[in-house]
């Protein structure tokens, strides 16, 4: 197959979920701990915050993404299950209906007729759910396996800048802690953008970006606010 023959559209679904999870991770984490580094915490406070908010993310990121998927499969289930009864009740409405779904995409009323019949023949549950809601029978939301990757990725990503905090000293951490981050932003979204078939450029840029503006913001406040109760 030639490349430009690939399609990566059926990952995008499990891709963003772990791209969005990392992606966090790594934002978010950093941020912390630069905050702590900027109000002058020690090393094992700051190691401590690091901590707590990686065990705090990866359960929020688990729960935000069950709820979520789990809405998500429900509503493909009361989909099927009416689908199910309407073909099992009202099969002629159904045939016209997925004849009629066939001649809105171009083809002739005969051929659009003889396809849905074919089709109803085949599989009639799996081509309704498929033409008529865009559902995929062997690819349907999984909440628990959603809930479970994004928090794993939350964690690989917010690791990153604690391995880098707990190597460095006192007065070079901010320094190891942004250089860090930067490059595992710049590898994620690298990765992100091949691994989706898009060109890397623009969502290494995006996320750099969305990086430099939170860490920046998180040492301000932390610097601020390290000060004020100090
Ligand atoms: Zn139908």
């Amino acid at each position: 197959m030639r490349e430009s023959e690939v399609h990566f559209g059926h990952r995008i679904g499990w891709l963003r979920a772990m791209v969005l999870g990392a992606n966090d991770g790594i934002i978010s984490i950093a941020a912390l701990l630069l905050g702590m580094a900027a109000a002058d915490s020690d090393r094992s406070t700051l190691l401590t915050a690091g901590m707590a908010g990686l065990v705090a993310g990866a359960v929020s990121m688990a729960l935000g993404e069950y709820v979520s998927v789990a809405s998500q499969r429900d509503s493909e289930h009361s989909d099927i299950a009416k689908e199910r009864w309407e073909l099992e009740h009202q099969s002629e409405m159904e045939l016209s209906e997925l004849a009629a779904i066939y001649s809105a995409r171009g083809l002739s009323p005969t051929l659009a007729h003889e396809v849905a019949v074919q089709l109803t023949d085949h599989d009639a549950l799996g081509a309704h759910l498929r033409d008529e809601l865009g559902i995929s029978a062997d690819d349907l939301a999984r909440p628990m396996q959603a809930a479970g990757s994004s928090a794993l990725a939350f964690i690989i990503g917010g690791v990153i800048p604690m391995v880098a905090a707990s190597l460095a000293s006192k007065a070079s951490r901010i320094g190891l802690i942004l250089a860090v981050t930067v490059v595992a932003l710049v590898a994620l979204g690298f990765t992100g953008a091949k691994a989706g078939g898009a060109k890397p450029g623009r969502p290494i840029v995006r996320v750099l970006v969305g990086g430099a503006a939170a860490m920046g913001f998180t040492m301000l406040v932390g610097k601020l606010f390290g000060a004020a109760i100090a």
